[in-house]
């Protein structure tokens, strides 16, 4: 695996098509843990920065989705960790079967080709595992001189951002939003009119540097780029509103029925 330094504490681990990260202070804060059989990826990762799997002492999860809550299980094993995560998915979580979104939303046409290939097949369900504190909008966490929570329901109904502040502020946007293809809206969202309004909540912070579950962090003037690619795009060029008109007809694009062609 090829590990990015993101900061002087910040790591990225691609994990396939997902990524976690180390927030590195005397111990160890994993965010996301990846699909189920990461576990040992994760604590090669951790040794290759010269930690231990003793170090990580905080696990916490964006969200309970298959491909970031499948190895929290083994992980909880493997590590003193504890576990952190929105309390409206913590019963997903506790049963091992993460539910998909009924009618999944798309803003395009390449996003519900990417759900239909990647995420319709995959299984729903992962090793069960108890969350160990829950976390809600406007809580502070100690790790790594404090991050803060942020709540930002659409994709799925507990997803949490973290904000962590620092010689460059950091912003872990989960999937609000991807950067596979550039900055862009998430594969899909359970509710868009609220993915919406979380994307222009995470775009009044002030961060240099966004990080997301699919694509590479954004390492220069990342809020910038959310403000523009998801605020008032209205206000913006004749280009710009043309992509947003596109995306608001293509947001209307559901999946109908399971067996449906594309
Ligand atoms: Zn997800
Ligand atoms: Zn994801």
């Amino acid at each position: 695996m090829k590990i990015r330094r993101i900061t002087a504490n910040v790591y990225e681990l691609p994990l396939g098509m997902v990524n976690a990260f180390i927030v590195e202070d005397d111990a160890l804060t994993l965010i996301d843990t990846g699909a189920p059989g990461s576990t040992g990826k994760i604590l090669a990762a951790v040794r290759e920065i010269g930690r231990a799997p003793e170090d990580i002492q905080h696990i916490l999860l964006t969200h309970a989705h298959p491909d970031h809550a499948g190895s929290v299980a083994e992980l909880k094993r493997a590590t003193p960790a504890k576990v952190w995560m929105h309390a409206a998915e913590a019963p997903h979580l506790a049963e091992g079967f993460i539910p998909k979104p009924p009618e999944p939303v798309f803003t395009s046409f390449l996003n519900k080709t990417l759900y239909n290939l990647f995420v319709k097949k995959a299984s729903s369900e992962i090793p069960p595992a108890n969350a160990d504190e829950l976390m809600e909008d406007g809580d502070w966490l100690p790790m790594a001189g404090g991050m803060h929570v942020i709540h930002i329901p659409g994709h799925s109904p507990g997803q949490l951002a973290f904000f962590l502040p620092g010689q460059k502020n950091v912003m872990f946007a989960a999937d609000a939003a991807d950067n596979m293809f550039g900055l862009s809206y998430a594969c899909f969202y359970e509710n868009l009119v609220e993915a919406r309004h979380s994307l222009e909540r995470l775009a009044t912070f002030d961060f240099d540097i966004a990080c997301f579950g699919h694509g590479r962090s954004i390492l220069s003037n990342a809020a910038a780029r959310f403000r523009k690619r998801f605020i008032h795009p209205a206000a913006h060029t004749a280009k710009d509103q043309q992509q947003w008109i596109a995306v608001e007809k293509e947001a209307i694009v559901r999946l109908q029925e399971p067996g449906e062609k594309l």
